[in-house]
């Protein structure tokens, strides 16, 4: 068996939730039983800080509802108990004779952003070696896809954040465009917090004023999917203006005339037609942002959860590279990524395009230098799968079987009833997890994984800093390592010493060997340098490489050394509202919950300060319903109705409606959301549905 670190109280480790994967000390509880956590103050992303979800993470462990022993589903629809035996030879029996029956296609793979480095890398080659399919993709195609893609298109490489986090507190303007830090990332408010408190300004852009709106110094309340649009208009100004930088854009860049041509069309008058946010306001942030000294610009989920996010994206790079500040001292363009490892989680091979470091499973010269280190053939491996959506749009028909990692897709996907129908259509369906969650309630076999502070890894937080998990807690008896698991099924499918590690480490080895040469390159980091550090960023490509927090300084990752200007116009949403769905629907994130909620909708503090979704909705929208707050609002789109309880607020949109994800059954948001997808990313539409409101009850 996979060898585990001795657990230690007191190590340094990280937070088992979001992107910023806060510094956490772990120390003996003086009551319960449960590890004390506290912020690590010398982990300089959050300096000690944590939010409510990372000060209650230690109630996960030990949980009384968490599962201990495999499962199989007996035919009568009950779980029952299995040995592990049992339950690898089910599972590693059925993929078989599906792929048997089949084809190698038939059987499904779905990854997390949550995994270590470790697990992303071989869950991906889990895929294509021992399953041959092509069709693995993860939960990071909802979350990041399309802010990879245009970084990719723009720099010729997709890093979150191309500079250290501690960049933002120096930057003169900061532009937040649909990111609510205050929830999502509640740590990251202290470095706006010193920003300002510097003298800088904070420009936030969202439909919503978000408690982190409510510090902005301008705020701008678009109108949902216009992102696009008011990044025109911005960079309209500064060309009327002269403003850009005309010198960078000559020696840096390339493309630019086709996007001085595109944007002439978003005069701010027009901008203010389209997106709501008044002409003088508009003037004031693309002045702010071009006369700065330092500027940046941060991206979230509300501008890039659309079917034009990819587009919406490169419209703020463009922005940004005009005003010459891509690579700048303090100043750029980056994308706050969601998940644990989000960034990590999408380098190493469990997206249905790529192959580990983002090489590209279609490139053969790719192909093969990943093929070498796996010792197989290049022809052997797959060639590109379906992305997620795609993926769970054919489960029942394409797809017979799917093998679920630490992803809870009936909550987290789109148009949840389809997805619910897809699961259930299955012949077979295997969740790896600590709990049970709303995906496996539909599973066939349910195998349950050790915890975050069970056992060792590495994660790659929203800056590409590569740090690593350690084991601070001994797991129960019974749970397995997602990393043994995998290895257990392959040898029954007979390659299971390609899946032979002495222990967590070695994987992290065999990834540095399949990423060396590629963009994201691990081969210089090792666990050794890690530990002698706050973490390593990537790329660094030997081990006397001090890594790079710092990127586009000299050059882009483009052969010609260029960041790549891309003109792109505003469009229509998938659906729009009109006559008969009159309403924005848009969805977004509590500070209490994670995601779908499959942990913290387990832990006790963060239930009974959140229990349930509220639909927020606008004073004069509401009066219109006579809607109060706490009456009963059913919203309904072409895909189905979901009934929340009102909250009546005057910071949103009188247009439009907001509701969390974080729920699923009968509550869940995404059973509103439609599956339009960005053409370039496959991104899920989720931050714009059109809705009507179909009742009211009181009482
Ligand atoms: Fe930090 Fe995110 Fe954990 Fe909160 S959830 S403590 S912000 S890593």
């Amino acid at each position: 068996p996979l060898k585990l670190a001795e657990p230690a109280l007191g190590v340094r480790t990280h937070c088992p939730y979001c992107a910023f994967q806060c510094g956490i000390l772990m120390g003996e509880d003086l009551g319960g039983g449960l590890p004390r956590v506290t912020g690590d103050p010398h982990f300089p992303v959050n300096n000690g800080q944590l939010c409510i979800k990372g000060w209650t993470s230690g109630a996960l462990l030990g949980h009384p509802q968490r599962v201990t022993c495999p499962q199989l589903r007996d035919p009568g629809g009950t779980w029952r108990d299995a040995t592990w035996a049992e339950a690898f030879d089910f599972v590693a029996a059925k993929m078989a004779a599906l792929r048997e029956r089949y084809g190698p296609d038939a059987n499904g793979v779905f990854g997390s952003g949550a995994l270590t480095n470790e697990k992303a890398y071989l869950l991906g080659k889990f895929a294509r070696v021992a399953l041959g399919t092509a069709n693995i993709d993860y939960n990071g195609r909802f979350c990041m896809s399309s802010a990879a893609a245009a970084q990719t298109r723009a720099f010729g490489i997709d890093r979150g954040l191309p500079f250290p986090v501690a960049d933002v507190e120096r930057a003169e303007v900061v532009m937040l465009v649909g990111a609510n830090t205050a929830d999502t990332l509640p740590p990251m408010m202290q470095w706006f917090d010193r920003q300002k408190a510097a003298g800088g300004r904070l420009v936030v852009a969202d439909p919503r004023r978000t408690a982190t709106a409510r510090r902005a110094d301008l705020f701008l309340q678009l109108t949902p999917g216009t992102d696009l649009a008011l990044a025109n208009g911005l960079l309209y100004v500064a060309l009327e203006e002269r403003l850009t930088d005309e010198r960078y854009i000559a020696e840096r860049t390339t493309g630019f005339d086709a996007v001085r041509r595109a944007v002439l069309q978003y005069h701010p008058a027009h901008v203010e037609r389209l997106t709501g946010v008044p002409e003088s306001q508009l003037r004031r942030a693309a002045r702010w942002l071009a006369t700065a000294r330092s500027a940046m610009v941060l991206s979230g989920r509300g501008t890039e959860q659309h079917s034009k996010g990819v587009d919406s994206v490169h419209a703020w790079i463009n922005l940004v590279l005009a005003l010459g500040k891509v690579g700048a001292p303090n100043s750029g363009f980056g994308t706050l990524t969601g998940q644990g490892n989000g960034q990590g989680g999408r380098e190493h091979g469990q997206k249905a395009d790529q192959l580990p470091g983002y090489r590209l499973i279609e490139v053969d010269a790719h192909r093969a230098a990943v093929a070498n280190v796996w010792g197989v053939e290049p022809a052997s491996l797959p060639r590109k799968g379906k992305s997620a959506t795609e993926l769970l749009n054919a489960l029942g028909s394409e797809v017979r079987g799917l093998f679920v990692m630490g992803s809870n897709v009936a909550v987290a996907a789109p148009h949840a009833e389809r997805v619910e129908q897809g699961l259930k259509a299955l012949d077979l369906l295997v969740v790896c997890d600590a709990f049970h969650n709303e995906t496996s309630a539909h599973a066939h076999v349910f195998l349950p994984v050790f915890q975050w502070a069970e056992e060792d890894g590495t994660m790659t937080n929203l800056e590409g800093r590569v740090i690593r998990r350690r084991v601070v807690s001994r797991p129960p008896t019974g749970p397995l390592s997602d990393l043994e698991i995998l290895r257990e099924i392959a040898d029954r499918l007979g390659c299971g010493a390609k899946f032979a590690f002495r222990d967590t480490e070695a994987v992290f080895d065999e990834l540095r060997r399949a990423t060396a040469g590629a963009p994201a390159d691990y081969s210089g980091i090792t666990y050794a340098k890690i530990d002698a550090a706050d973490g390593v960023c990537w790329p660094c490509p030997t081990e006397d490489h001090p890594g790079t927090p710092l990127m586009f300084t000299e050059r882009f990752h483009h052969a010609d050394g260029r960041a790549r200007f891309f003109a792109v116009d505003h469009r229509t949403a998938g659906e729009e509202p009109d006559a008969e769905f009159p309403l924005f629907f848009t969805t977004g994130r509590y500070k209490e919950h994670y995601n779908s909620g499959a942990q913290t909708r387990q832990v006790a503090k963060l239930h009974a300060a959140q229990p349930v979704p509220r639909l927020e909705m606008h004073p004069r929208l509401a009066r219109r319903h006579r809607v109060v707050t706490g009456s009963r609002v059913t919203v309904e789109s072409r895909r189905a109705r979901v009934e929340f309880a009102a909250e009546v607020t005057a910071d949103i949109r009188a247009d439009t409606l907001f509701a969390p994800f974080h729920w699923g059954g009968r509550a869940a948001a995404n059973l509103l959301t439609s599956g339009h997808l960005d053409p370039t990313s496959r991104m899920p539409e989720f931050k714009l549905t059109a809705v009507r409101i179909a009742g009211v009850r009181h009482g």
